[in-house]
This record gives C-alpha cells, structure tokens and sequence, in this order.
C-alpha cells in the first residue's frame, strides 16, 4: 500500500470552493490517505486569514476589550464553509466552546490552533476520513521545544491502524496538555511530521504556486520553475530569503529520505518541485539550481599584523561574537584580516559591547565596520564537477559594474556566496540569472 501525504495551505482551503479542490485532489489517488490542513488563509489580496483573526480575538480578550465582533468573523468563515459545503457540523456549539475559552483564560497557543482544528474536522466530515487531533500526538516538551521521537512514537502508533485521517496542521500539546504552536506557517512541519511517522512514499505539499522558483519573481522576469532540487540545495536557498515551505519542514522527513512535492492546488496538472534526498539518474542534470540573496547585513573587519602567526585568533573572535548572541552568517579570512558578516540587525543592538571586547581581548591594528550589504548565493550540487561557472558569475558582475565586496564559496561547492552594496543587489541578481540561466 503506498501512502502518500497530503498538506493544503490556507489559500488551499480559505474557501467551501477551495476545499472541493483540495478534495478533489485526493480523491484523484487513493494512495492520498493522510491530509494535513491549515486554517482558512485569504480569500483574496485584502482578506485575513483565519490565524490572524484569532490572535487578534485573543489579544482583544487579554485586554479586557470586546473581542465579539472578531469572534463573529470567524464563525462567519466557519459556516460559510460548512453551509456551501453541506456538511453536518456545528459551528455554533465550537464557537461557544472557543468563546468560554476566551473568557475563562485567553491562551494565544490555544486560541491561534482552533483554525487548523475546525477546518479539520470540517474536511474530515466532508471527506468521511477519520480526524485524528494533533493535540494527542504532536508533543512538545515543558520547555516549549518540540519532542521529535515521543511524537514520532505516538503518531505512528495512532497512525498503524487507519488507513486514511484528517490531522489539523500548526499544533500539539505541552506535557500538562496545554495546547503548543509552531512558529507561523508551521502545518508544512505537521505535515512532515505525519509523513514520517505513516513511513509516506511521499509528502504532497499543495499551497498556491507551481514550485519553486529558481529566482525572485519580483526582481527576474518570469524565472523558471525548479523541477529538483536536494534537500541540501533547498536548505541554503532558503537560508538566504527564497520561501516555499516551513524552513524547519525538511527535517522530519529528511531523516527517512521522503520526498516532498510542492503542488498547486489551482494547477494541479503542473508537475511543480520535486524536493528529493539525491537526484534521481534519470533526471536532466543541471550545474546550477537557483540563485537567491537577502539585504542587510553589516561587515566587522579586523586587521592585525602577524595575525596568521597567532593561533586561536579567529576563535577567539567567534567567542565574542557568540558570547553576545550574535550569530555569524560568513568568515571570509586573509593572511592578516578576517571579517565576519552578521545580520545587520542582529548586531545593532551588541555592537558596542562586541567593539570593545574585540579591543579588549585582540588589541586589533584596525576594526572597520560596513553597513548596507546584500548577500547572493548561486546553489547548485553540479557546480562543483562543472569548470566556469564562477568565471561566468563574476564576468557577469564586472560587466554590470558593480563591485564585489565579499566571495565565499563552502568547501563543499554547493554554492557560491557574493557580497554586494545593497544598491547594486537586484542589479547584480539579474546578471548572474543571466548568465547561469543556460545552466539550469
Ligand atoms: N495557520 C498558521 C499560519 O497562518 C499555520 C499554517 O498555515 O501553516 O501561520
């Protein structure tokens, strides 16, 4: 019996019309036995999601205000989707249960959950599938942190014996049974977690695109779809700004090879983004697989003659940068120099402290600091078997006159990392698609 896995996003489900879509979807394949839902997201560019309607129920309750019109849009939603949807299910009763909640003590963990937990049910109902609650499987530990073995434990074992279940996305429950969240978007993670725990033969994450792209849509024009990519490759374009799912959502599925396929609901004939643990051999192999880039970081560069001849030097400036919560994004080094980029944000707020411990502990010869960069990473397992793509990179660069502030390429040739003043950023985005766009 094959088991496929199946997570709608809330655009997936904002709508009765978007759900028979979704269930239509599954009833295509048999082997869709276990959907994962999120609540209702918007229905058009100037709704509100579900989600966000209930953290502001719940921060109106908090504050001793009127939550009850807000409350009064999300029964609406609700029973919309059951009246268009024929289904028998009692909103009244579930809104009265939320709303002594609100009363009795309002819980924004509890509170945000009841958006995947209704439309749950709702789609349980309408598809005959058993609801299975997240809240008696997904587990987190007293801390707040997420338990991946106890859950993986429970939700198999829960899981052995249907063949088919709705589970709510987003949530679980702390060991006292308070219901815990994800962080926002966090159904791509239930639905990993479900993948894993069913031993799926794949995870179909349906949401509103065809796929990946291989470049910001907002600064190239009409990038191409990615077909696959690795899990690593996905990882490092992410890191760097290029969003299609949960960026925790790999993890579960990772560790059992799973692949997850992003499909859009509104095109279900688009083949869209095969995420795989390695690239099939029968695929067309491709040196490059998406370029992506954020702004925003600043540069601490520290000079100090016979650096290189000083060991433990370059630890010792990790040690200060970690010591004050700052994390490290690169650590491009020199004979006498090393500079490390931080998020510009991320240092602001230590970055007298960081100053002075570094000519405290280091008595450096000079500390420049640089605001206002942008970093592009250029992704693609292939790259490294495949002389000249670097060449074209920064050829392409030069050509469009911008200047290169930083180059770091990860020993493994995963990908190639440029620094860029923050003005030259979308410049320099669209000449490196250009001149890689025949590689991908
Ligand atoms: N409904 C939640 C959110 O809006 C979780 C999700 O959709 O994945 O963030």
């Amino acid at each position: 019996m094959n088991k496929i896995v199946v997570k709608f996003g809330g655009s997936s489900l904002a709508s009765a019309q978007q759900i028979r879509k979704a269930v239509d979807i599954i009833r295509a394949n048999p082997d869709r036995r276990y959907v994962v839902a999120s609540a209702p997201g918007k229905r058009s560019g100037d709704d509100i999601k579900v989600t966000d309607l209930l953290y502001s129920c719940c921060e109106l309750a908090q504050n001793k205000e009127d939550f009850l019109p807000v409350l009064q849009k999300i029964h609406d939603r609700f029973s919309d989707i059951v009246k268009e949807l024929g289904v028998d299910f009692d909103v009244e009763n579930e809104i009265a249960v939320i709303r002594a909640h609100l009363e009795a003590k309002a819980d924004s963990d509890y509170m945000a959950s009841r958006g995947e937990y209704l439309n749950s049910k709702i789609i349980a109902a309408y598809l005959g599938f058993p609801f299975v609650d997240a809240a008696d499987y997904v587990t987190f530990y007293a801390d707040g942190t997420f338990n991946a073995q106890e859950t993986n434990r429970k939700l198999s074992a829960a899981l052995a014996d249907k063949d088919y279940a709705v589970v709510p996305g987003f949530y679980g429950a702390l060991p006292d049974g308070a219901i815990r969240t994800f962080s926002r978007g966090g159904s791509d993670l239930t639905g990993s977690i479900v993948a894993l725990a069913v031993g799926a033969s794949l995870y179909e994450n349906w949401t509103d695109v065809s796929g990946m792209l291989a470049a910001d849509p907002r600064i190239v024009d009409a990038p191409h779809t990615i077909e696959y990519i690795t899990y690593k490759e996905l990882r490092e374009l992410s890191y760097m700004g290029a969003t299609v799912l949960h960026e925790d959502a790999v993890f579960p599925v990772r560790t059992a090879g799973i692949p997850i396929n992003i499909r859009n609901t509104n095109a279900p004939e688009d083949a869209g983004t095969m995420i795989v643990p390695t690239m099939p051999d029968d695929i067309k192999k491709h040196v490059v697989t998406g370029v992506a880039g954020k702004k925003g970081f600043s540069s601490i560069q520290i000079e100090k003659s016979m650096m290189n001849a000083q060991s433990g030097f370059l630890s010792k400036v990790m040690d200060i940068i970690a010591a004050n919560g700052v994390p490290f994004e690169h650590c491009p080094t020199g004979i006498d120099t090393i500079s490390v980029i931080v998020s510009t944000e991320a240092f602001r707020a230590r970055r007298d402290s960081i100053l002075r411990e570094i000519h405290e502990r280091l008595h450096p010869d000079m500390v420049v600091l640089e605001n206002g960069l942008a970093m592009i990473a250029v992704v693609g397992q292939g790259m490294v078997s495949y002389k000249g793509v670097a060449a074209r990179i920064f050829g392409a660069i030069a050509e469009a006159d911008i200047n290169i502030r930083m180059i770091d390429q990860g020993s493994s040739e995963l990908n190639i990392i440029i620094g860029v003043e923050e003005a030259d950023y979308e410049k320099a985005i669209r000449s490196i698609y250009k001149a890689v766009e025949n590689l991908m």
